[in-house]
C-alpha cells in the first residue's frame, strides 16, 4: 500500500512523494505552511471532505423521503455548521447553545432535531419559539414537561420517542447506548405506552420515532437490528392508532482512524432502505443523525514539537516527544484511551525512533499518542488525524490553556474561522473579591 492511500482522510489528506519533498497536504495545501502561518495548535478542515462525506449520505437517499441532521457536538464551529448547511443539511442538537448556534450559522431551523435526557424548560421554550423540526423525547416525565411547556406558549411540539432498542451486546458489544441500563432512550417495553401517553396530551403532536445506538460503530449488523425494532413498535403504535411519520436511525457510523473498516455511509443507507421497503415502509421519511463521520476524516490537529525527552529504554523508561498540543486541545486519548494517527508534517531524513508523543499538561494522562515511530526534531510539525470530530467541540482551558485556532480549506482558499484565543478572554469574565 502507499502512504496515500493509508492516510485515513484520503483523497483530501495526501503526502507528496519523497523524491518532491514527503509534504503533508490537506485539500492540496501544505500543512507545515499553515502551522508556519497561523500558529500552533491549530486545527485544520477541508470543506471538501465535509461535503463529500455528507454527500455519500444525500446520494444515496436520492428520490427517497429523508433528512440528513448533523449530530453538531461532533463540531460546532460556525463554518462547519454553514458547510452543511449550504447543502441542504438539517442539524441534531443538544442544547439550547447549539441551537443559537444553528441559528447564527443561518441553518434552517424547521430541520433541527432536539434530542437530550435534560432538556431545561427554557430550552424547551426557545426550541418550541424556534420552530424546531422535533423533539427527540428520551422519557415520560419529559414529555409532561414538554407538554405543559409548550401549552403556556399556546403552541404544539412535535415529538418522536426515542427508544432504546435494546439490540444484543453479545452479537454487537461495542454499542454504548442502545442498551438496557443506560440513561438514554424510553425502554422499547415502555413505548407503547408511551406513545399512547404522548397523543393524549393537547401540547404534543406525534411525528416519528428514533434510536441512536452508540458511536463508532464498524458494521450495519446492529442498525438493521435496531430499524426492525424500531419498526416493530411503528406497527404496534400504528395499530393503536397514532400515526408515525418519520424513523430516525440515529447517528453513529464509525471512521478510519487505524485499520478500522466501517462500512461507507452509502452502504448503511442501501441496506437500510431495502429493509424498509422489505418490510412495507418504504413510504417513511429516514432521518439519519451523523456526527463523526461527516467531520471527523475532514480534519487534523497540528502541534509543534517542543522538547524531545530521551528515557532509558533499557530500564523500561520511555521516549518522550513533548509537543505543544495537549489533552485540553484533544481529550479522545486520555478520555477513551483513542489510537489516532501522528504523522510528521515534512519528512526528515534522520532514523525513526520510538516516542510517546505527550502534552505539556500537568497529568499522566495528557498524551496524544504511545509508542510512535517517528523522525523528528524540535520545532518540526506533527499532524494529529481524524481530528475533526469531538476535538475542538471537547476542548477546554485546563492549565490556562488558550484554544486552539481553526482553519478551514476550501478549493484555493483558506479561511480563519476562529482565531486563537487569548489569555486575557479566559479571566476576562472573574473578579477578584473586594
Ligand atoms: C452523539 C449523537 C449522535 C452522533 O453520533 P456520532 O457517533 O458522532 O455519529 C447522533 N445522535 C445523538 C442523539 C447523539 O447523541
Amino acid at each position: 500500500m502507499n502512504a496515500e492511500a493509508a492516510l485515513p482522510g484520503a483523497p483530501f489528506l495526501a503526502r507528496d512523494l519523497p523524491g518532491e519533498g514527503g509534504r503533508l497536504r490537506l485539500e492540496g495545501h501544505a500543512l507545515a505552511d499553515l502551522a508556519q502561518r497561523f500558529g500552533t495548535p491549530l486545527f485544520v478542515y477541508s470543506r471538501g471532505a465535509m461535503r463529500s462525506a455528507l454527500a455519500a449520505y444525500q446520494d444515496a437517499l436520492r428520490g427517497r423521503a429523508h433528512l440528513v441532521c448533523y449530530a453538531m457536538k461532533a463540531n460546532s464551529s460556525l463554518a462547519v455548521l454553514q458547510t452543511f448547511a449550504q447543502a441542504g443539511c438539517g442539524f441534531d442538537i443538544v442544547s439550547g447553545g447549539e441551537l443559537a448556534r444553528v441559528q447564527a450559522a443561518g441553518g434552517d431551523l424547521s430541520k433541527v432535531v432536539f434530542s437530550g435526557v435534560g432538556k431545561t424548560r427554557a430550552e424547551m421554550a426557545q426550541a418550541l419559539r424556534a420552530g424546531v423540526r422535533c423533539f427527540n423525547v428520551e422519557s415520560e416525565p419529559e414529555l409532561d414537561t414538554l407538554n405543559a411547556v409548550a401549552l403556556d406558549l399556546g403552541l404544539r411540539a412535535p415529538v418522536s420517542l426515542r427508544v432504546n432498542p435494546d439490540v444484543d451486546a453479545g452479537t454487537h458489544p461495542y454499542i454504548s447506548t442502545g442498551l438496557k441500563g443506560n440513561k438514554f432512550g424510553i425502554a422499547h417495553a415502555d413505548a407503547l405506552a408511551a406513545y399512547r401517553h404522548a397523543a393524549s396530551l393537547p401540547g404534543l403532536r406525534v411525528v416519528g420515532i428514533d434510536c441512536h445506538i452508540g458511536s463508532q460503530i464498524t458494521q450495519t449488523g446492529p442498525y438493521l437490528d435496531a430499524l426492525d425494532r424500531l419498526l416493530d413498535l411503528v406497527e404496534a403504535v400504528e395499530a393503536a392508532g397514532i400515526a408515525i411519520h418519520h424513523v430516525d436511525v440515529g447517528g453513529g457510523l464509525g471512521i478510519t482512524y487505524t485499520d478500522e473498516q466501517p462500512p461507507a455511509a452509502g452502504l448503511l443507507v442501501a441496506e437500510l432502505l431495502h429493509r424498509l421497503d422489505a418490510r412495507g415502509h418504504g413510504h417513511r421519511e429516514l432521518l439519519f443523525e451523523p456526527g463523526r463521520s461527516l467531520v471527523g476524516n475532514a480534519g487534523v490537529l497540528l502541534t509543534e514539537v517542543l522538547v524531545l525527552k530521551p528515557g532509558h529504554v533499557e530500564d523500561g523508561g520511555k521516549n518522550f516527544c513533548i509537543v505543544d498540543a495537549a489533552m485540553n486541545d484533544m481529550v479522545r486519548p486520555a478520555m477513551y484511551q483513542a489510537w489516532m494517527g501522528i504523522e510528521p508534517c515534512e519528512q526528515r531524513a534522520c532514523p525513526a525512533t520510538t516516542w510517546d508523543v505527550v502534552g505539556p499538561v500537568c497529568e499522566s494522562g495528557d498524551w496524544l499518542g504511545h509508542d510512535r515511530s517517528l523522525a523528528v526534531a524540535p520545532g518540526d510539525v506533527l499532524a494529529l488525524l481524524s481530528a475533526g470530530a469531538y476535538g475542538m467541540t471537547m476542548s477546554s482551558n485546563y492549565n490556562t490553556r488558550p484554544r486552539a485556532a481553526e482553519v478551514m480549506l476550501d478549493g484555493a482558499q483558506v479561511h480563519l474561522i476562529r482565531e486563537r484565543e487569548s489569555v486575557a478572554a479566559l479571566f476576562a469574565n472573574e473578579r477578584l473579591t473586594a
